[in-house]
């Protein structure tokens, strides 16, 4: 996939769409089980779509408006909408790529046909590579879904207009992040389209300043393979240790249930968020968490 950023975007994307529709054809029949956190002002719903990837629905509990994150199976969140009685109106697209944007031109034309669903505000990242885009977002631009509050964080790196979306709601501050390829528990999005100073900007300078008790929802389950390899980075490190048996102990969606993560669980397992650590500069023998990042992702690459 590496060999991707080299080519022109069309055709990059095609190869994206061909190499996603090859792996999801590999499926053997596999449970749909959704997980919901239900909180006060909040609901959120993850849907498993495609091979491993996440789509979310959150609701605001007080209005029941609602919003979907990448829906690529834009019938599926249909069907878990009607199931939870919300009013779906909101999209909310991290990045470009086919298994995350494949779908919106899909549920568009859904809102074009029923005009009793009224509109379907579709936000992302300035990016034409978006289908059906009708708000473009930056960062720090704000919008709400019902009464809960939506902040967007720009982290382009995994591709130049990758959007996460922090979502507050209630008095008692519950808070989740939806950060799409560029966090993964214990892991961040391949460098596309950046370089390792922006994913350090995105994992450190934005997403580490968010709350320790924000929810962290990310767009693909690679919990198993991450916590691999930061256990071979931190041998040492008992929490990443604790969660690698958990990942490892339990199945499919046993592991799907350790999404989502928290950033501050992030902060003490996930070897990009420790790039300041001795024992992680150690480990690709740099010096600097800079050189780290680029040397961590270069292993991971590998691995
Ligand atoms: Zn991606």
């Amino acid at each position: 996939m590496a060999l991707l950023s080299f080519l022109p975007h069309r055709l990059s994307q095609r190869l994206t769409a061909l190499y996603f529709t090859v792996s999801s054809f590999s499926l053997q029949r596999r449970p749909r089980t959704t997980q919901t956190t239900a909180m006060a002002s909040m609901t959120v719903t993850k849907i498993p779509a495609l091979k491993d990837n996440f789509m979310y629905l959150v609701v605001c509990n007080a209005t029941r408006q609602a919003a979907v994150i990448d829906p690529v199976e834009p019938a599926r969140v249909l069907e878990v909408a009607r199931e939870q009685g919300c009013k779906l109106n909101q999209l909310l697209t991290t990045h470009h790529h086919w298994d995350h944007a494949g779908g919106n031109e899909a549920l568009c034309e859904q809102y074009r046909q029923h005009a009793d669903w009224g509109q379907l505000t579709v936000y992302g990242g300035d990016d034409e590579r978006i289908p059906g885009l009708t708000n473009r977002v930056g960062q720090d631009d704000t919008f709400a879904i019902g009464q809960l509050r939506v902040r967007c964080l720009a982290t382009p790196c995994h591709t130049t207009s990758h959007v996460c979306y922090y979502v507050e709601g209630g008095d008692r501050g519950e808070r989740a992040v939806f950060t799409g390829d560029t966090l993964f528990l214990a892991g961040c999005g391949r460098f596309f389209e950046g370089t390792p100073d922006q994913m350090y900007d995105a994992l450190i300078g934005k997403l580490s300043a968010l709350p320790d008790d924000t929810r962290v929802y990310c767009g693909h389950e690679y919990a198993l393979q991450n916590l691999r390899f930061g256990h071979q980075v931190e041998p040492d490190n008992a929490d990443t240790r604790a969660l690698l048996e958990r990942a490892q102990a339990a199945d499919l969606e046993g592991r799907r249930a350790l999404v989502p993560s928290t950033i501050g669980q992030e902060k003490r397992i996930n070897v990009f968020m420790r790039v300041h650590q001795p024992a992680v500069q150690a480990y690709v023998g740099k010096g600097t968490p800079l050189e780290t990042m680029q040397a961590l992702r270069a292993a991971k690459d590998k691995f």
